[in-house]
């Protein structure tokens, strides 16, 4: 028996980017662990990735192409050859062009790997010469981007390692023991060197011992708690002018709308006390270094932008910036200085731009043209968008052309009508980008595909020259694509180079001086390098509080768990449904620990069995994100409880605007 290790790293939707050591005998995964390249991610990694390798072996691994022969969703397939496959797919596509219209079209894929090479690549390409309808992807960081980009230019936040010397650290909206885990050993040092640790969330993922203050907030108010905070140090004049003057500008308007929510007023519409907010604002006034941890749970609502851009204002204000373990840390995905340019000449693109979000809304009605394709990669809409019964319905109408490519047999990928395989991240080229943590890695197969799987960027180029097309970028290999990929980026000093990456497998962007620390080595990306408190894509009311209607008693949230990376491993890591129940709300509808409910509002209901915690605050019930169907007893997860109205920043999905109740089944 051959025995061999191979060092790669992981691409999934996850801020921590680990490096990773893959331990293959006869050419089959046998262990998956960590590997120490990575400075911030070296000695442990998640137990989801740690068990990947049971989706790369899964007995519902899409190993061949294959064309549908029952209904749609039904999931019965026959093998076919990627020549049928690809012939067939431009056939129809052709079709559609020439009877509707290009905008016909729609290409739809998310996060399913946050690799430079699998999505807007060859993909865009393709979609730009089809003439397709473009697609925005506001599943999740389309509001808190909008707030970054236009008050601090996604300037890179705080490193994970400079936590630990941070003397205050503000988790606001995160579970870094879900989606983040590298950050918690620096939590952890902080804490033993007397840091006081802080959550703001509707549900404590951490022991009381951990943290020292927890500010339950409901669901869609984060809004008003960062603006009473700043009102708070307005009225007793604490703000750093001084800091304010030098450095931002926009001031005015943030100060008027922070106005608006004195103390007790903003407690009142967050359920909370208001001693807490009190005690977080002084805390935070009186407290060097301190640091926000600014999740994207904040976000998740009609008012996620402007929640983003007062929680982005609190370190501008009181001038949090400055010292190592100082600022925020909020997506650092521009940390690169990426030229999407640079990675594919796609054909100019004007099409209509279709929000991914409203898919289940934008396949049943009438549109100009209507969806008469649908072709969707890296992604499972059926489990992971809004209004999840929309969306199958939508799905299985008979005039839709429907093509997935798939890893494993998904409640997506049983409507289409081709499924085409497609590679895991152990069996594919890559390069990597951290968005949390600093680092570019460079990923290499780990073993050959199984079965006829293929890269995006390889299935797209088919595609293309099948189309009969004869652009470069149809006849570009995935080596073509990585060199471009490497020098794309900017950031780095020397400049990157393939083979080096190729060789040493991981590079980190060059701050001058180590890990960025804002305002000492970097400053704000904005045109005139200052802080903008009051940008335009905040819009006409920038900082307006909406409140969401009550039609319901219960907030329902659905937070990523330990189980899952968005819906990727919830096919056997979540094989049963639950929503968690505050212990008074479950004694006031008679639900037991263990017991069946039923979670229900206008748009749906879904079977869940009942948990009951006190981490999760009374009037909120939380059930998880990415759930499969066939979790639930009726076929049914979280979003078919989920609208799909956009925030008015960034049109970011509203998940925590959820309105249900539950009862006994
Ligand atoms: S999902 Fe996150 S924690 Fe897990 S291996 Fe990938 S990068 Fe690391």
């Amino acid at each position: 028996m051959s025995t061999r290790r191979h060092f790669t790293a992981c691409p999934l939707d996850c801020p921590d980017s680990c490096s990773l050591a893959v331990d293959i005998s006869d050419n089959k995964i046998t262990r998956i662990a960590a590997s120490s390249l990575n400075p911030t991610t070296q000695g442990f990694i998640c137990t989801k990735v740690s068990r990947f390798a049971k989706r790369v072996y899964a007995k519902e691994r899409i190993l061949y192409p294959m064309k549908r022969v029952g209904e749609k969703g039904e999931g019965k397939f026959k093998r076919i050859t990627w020549e049928e496959a690809v012939q067939t797919i431009c056939g129809e596509l052709r079709k559609i062009k020439e009877g509707w219209g290009g905008e016909a079209i729609l290409p739809y894929s998310y996060g399913g790997s946050n690799g430079l090479l699998a999505q807007d690549t060859v993909d865009l390409a393709f979609f730009a010469k089809l003439g397709a309808s473009r697609l925005a992807r506001t599943l999740c960081a389309a509001p808190t981007t909008e707030a970054a980009l236009g008050m601090y230019g996604k300037m890179p936040g705080t490193a994970f390692e400079d936590y630990e010397h941070a003397k205050l650290i503000v988790i606001w909206g995160a579970n870094p023991k879900a989606s983040n885990i590298h950050l918690v050993p620096y939590l952890k040092k902080a804490k033993s060197k007397g840091a006081y640790i802080v959550v703001v969330d509707p549900k404590l993922n951490f022991s009381r011992k951990e943290i020292d203050l927890h500010l339950p907030v409901y669901p869609g108010t984060d809004l008003v708690v960062a603006l009473s905070m700043i009102d708070f140090w307005y009225q007793r004049k604490i703000l750093n002018s001084k800091f304010i003057k030098r450095y931002t500008k926009g001031i005015e308007v943030l100060l008027e709308a922070a106005q608006q929510f004195p103390l007790a007023k903003a407690a009142r519409i967050a359920r909370i006390d208001p001693r807490m907010i009190e005690k977080l604002a002084k805390r935070y006034a009186l407290t060097k270094p301190a640091v926000i941890r600014i999740g994207w749970g904040l976000e998740r609502n009609r008012n996620g932008g402007q929640a983003a851009a007062a929680i982005l204002a609190l370190p501008a204000v009181m001038g949090k910036f400055g010292l190592v373990g100082s600022g925020y840390t909020l997506s650092n995905s521009s940390a690169y200085r990426v030229d999407p340019h640079a990675l594919v000449a796609a054909p100019s693109w004007n099409t209509r731009i279709i929000n991914m979000t409203r898919l289940g809304r934008v396949l049943l009605e009438e549109s100009d043209p209507p969806i008469r394709g649908l072709f969707i990669y890296n992604c499972n809409p059926v489990a992971t968008v809004p209004n999840q019964k929309a969306i199958i319905e939508g799905l299985q109408r008979q005039n839709l052309f429907t093509v997935v490519s798939e890893q494993v047999m998904t409640d997506t990928a049983k409507f289409a009508d081709i499924v085409l395989p497609a590679v895991t991240f152990l069996e594919q080229h890559e390069i990597k980008n951290g968005y949390g943590t600093y680092a570019t890695q460079y990923l290499s197969p780990a073993i050959i595909p199984i079965g006829e799987a293929k890269p995006n960027e390889e299935m797209f180029a088919l595609l293309g020259r099948t189309m009969g097309w004869q652009e470069p970028a149809f006849r570009a290999t995935t080596g073509d694509y990585l060199a471009r990929a490497v020098k794309s980026m900017a950031a780095f000093e020397p400049p990157l180079d393939l083979n080096r990456l190729r060789n040493e497998k991981i590079a980190v962007p060059d701050f001058k001086g180590g890990n960025p620390i804002p305002f000492k080595n970097v400053m704000p990306w904005t045109p005139d390098g200052k802080i903008n408190l009051t940008p335009e894509s905040l819009g006409d009311w920038p900082y307006h509080f909406s409140p969401q209607k009550q039609t319901y008693p219960l907030a329902l949230i659905s937070p990523a768990t330990e189980k899952t990376i968005n819906s990727t491993l919830a096919e056997f890591n979540l094989p049963a449904l639950y929503v968690l129940v505050h212990p008074s709300d479950a004694v006031h509808r008679g639900l037991e620990a263990g017991g069946e409910a039923l979670v229900y509002n206008d748009l749906g209901v879904v079977a869940a069995t009942v948990r009951i915690s006190d981490k999760i605050r009374q009037g909120v019930v939380a059930m998880p994100k990415g759930a499969w169907r066939k979790s639930s007893q009726n076929g049914y997860t979280s979003t078919a409880l989920v609208p799909d109205h956009v925030s008015s920043v960034g049109g970011g999905a509203c998940f925590n605007d959820a309105r249900v109740e539950v009862e006994r089944a």
